[in-house]
């Protein structure tokens, strides 16, 4: 049950010591209440309010670990329903499935694919997750022979769906310790799925059709001492799983409801590929914390990886490069110095155009914050003086010749304070727009 701010600050020594670096136990007790802060922050806090209070402020959706140490996947342990609120914690994992009544060679390659599947975007690296191993054929070889081959030939974590007890345990067997998901436990098998679980120390699925069900089987599994739950609830069509998603994560986080205080795994199915990316997209934003793909498909993966990735960035905390000296090309002492901002996106941007350009250039990242440049000027980070100081600190002066810097288009205001800060230098003004970089560098530098 949730405490308010109240609640916690009469648990607290009251001594506004600030050493969690909020001025008062107040303000502290106020961000335990919106879970924008860990109680561990304050070194003076009793055993009886450690207790009361992590007990009242634990994450209302369980953090569940999924697959090998090594590969480990982790899903849940949200707080806010939406990401402005605060941020997204643990991105979706992305699970392909593979069904064990196709032809075992033939899913060979496909494991391969997803095994070296990888896409570098802002200088991550953007990969699959998850691999499920589907027990159509209902029988026990054919089931343990793809699950060895998905685990050896990926070494993800394994997600084993089958209705067939005894191949659920031989899997369970093949993979112990690798803490594959199991798939599932339904209101009719409950007992013996739980049991598998708790022996092999493996997350477990609670699926069922109905949400009075699904909260029946997790208090369930619950009492018999299951923790690591996923929840799964089938819907004719994924306006009605949006409906799902929504009516769980909502009455979990603001409810404080344990039962569906876990997180949502979805199933894309179909073939029209436009349907397939919004639907992904909706479960993405709308609160999958595992999206099983029917298919190894490279033009599916590209919008959902670079969606995920928007998504599950921190709004708070832009993705950074450091800010120093980057050489595009070969530069010499001739070459020309560009800057910009340490806003990743910026960065990668700008740097792949001068690239394009084939013109050489020293590129100076100056600390933005990872803000992007209209905004760094706005906010004053990125200003005439500090674009001066960057270049002169990065020691460019000493090593080059040349005496040319190009600053972007966008803060042509700014070219004067930079001439001041850098006397004997020309400032050019670039393009706004990095597409037109290349062209610009060619014409204007490359001459
Ligand atoms: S560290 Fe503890 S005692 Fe000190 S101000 Fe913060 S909450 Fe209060």
């Amino acid at each position: 049950m949730a405490l308010t701010g109240l609640q916690i600050f009469k648990l607290l020594p009251k001594t506004n010591c600030g050493e969690c670096s909020v001025p008062t136990c107040m303000a502290f007790a106020m961000k335990l209440a919106a879970k924008n802060a860990d109680l561990a922050a304050c070194p003076y806090a009793s055993d009886a309010a450690k207790t009361t209070i992590g007990a009242a402020s634990k994450p209302p959706i369980r953090l569940v670990k999924i697959g090998p140490a090594d590969n480990e996947v982790l899903v849940g342990n949200e707080t806010v329903l939406f990401r402005h609120d605060k941020t997204f914690v643990h991105p979706t994992a992305f699970a392909v499935a593979f069904s064990d009544a196709e032809p075992l060679m033939e899913s060979c390659h496909e494991i391969a694919s997803v095994r070296d599947y990888c896409l570098e975007r802002v200088g991550e690296t953007l990969q699959l997750n998850l691999v499920l191993v589907d027990n159509q054929s209902e029988e026990v070889k054919p089931f343990v022979d793809l699950i060895r081959t998905a685990a050896g030939g990926t070494g993800k974590g394994l997600i084993l769906r089958s209705s067939n007890l005894e191949a659920l345990e031989a899997g369970l067997q093949v993979l112990e310790g690798d803490r594959p998901l199991i798939h599932a436990a339904t209101p009719e098998n409950a007992e013996q799925i739980a049991a598998l679980a708790l022996k092999y120390n493996a997350p477990l699925v609670a699926c069922a059709k109905t949400l009075d069900e699904l909260v029946a089987l997790t208090t369930k599994l619950a009492a018999l001492g299951v923790k690591d739950i996923v929840l799964d609830m089938p819907a004719d069509n994924s306006a009605a799983s949006l409906q799902h998603n929504t009516i769980i994560r909502k009455t979990a986080l603001k409810n404080n409801f344990e039962p569906l205080g876990y997180p949502i795994m979805n199933f894309l199915n179909g073939d029209d590929l436009p349907s397939l990316v919004a639907d992904a997209s909706t479960f993405i934003c709308k609160y999958s914390s595992i999206l099983v793909l029917n298919r190894m498909d490279l033009s599916l993966l590209l919008p959902l990886m670079m969606l995920r990735q928007n998504i599950y960035t921190d709004p708070q905390k832009p993705i950074q490069v450091e800010p120093k000296v980057y050489p595009i090309g070969e530069p010499g002492t001739d070459s020309p110095v560009v800057v910009t901002t340490n806003f990743s996106l910026t960065y990668f941007l700008v740097s792949g155009e001068i690239e394009n350009s084939g013109v050489p250039a020293h590129l100076v990242v100056v600390e933005t914050e990872g803000m992007s440049v209209l905004t760094g000027w706005a906010a004053g980070k990125f200003t005439g003086a500090k674009v001066a100081a960057a270049i002169k600190a990065s020691g460019l002066q000493e090593q080059i010749k040349c005496r040319k810097v190009i600053i972007p288009g966008y803060v042509s205001q700014i070219s004067g304070e930079v001439e001041e800060g850098l006397p004997g230098w020309e400032v050019l003004v670039g393009p706004g727009e990095a597409i037109d970089i290349a062209a610009y560098m060619k014409r204007q530098v490359g001459r």
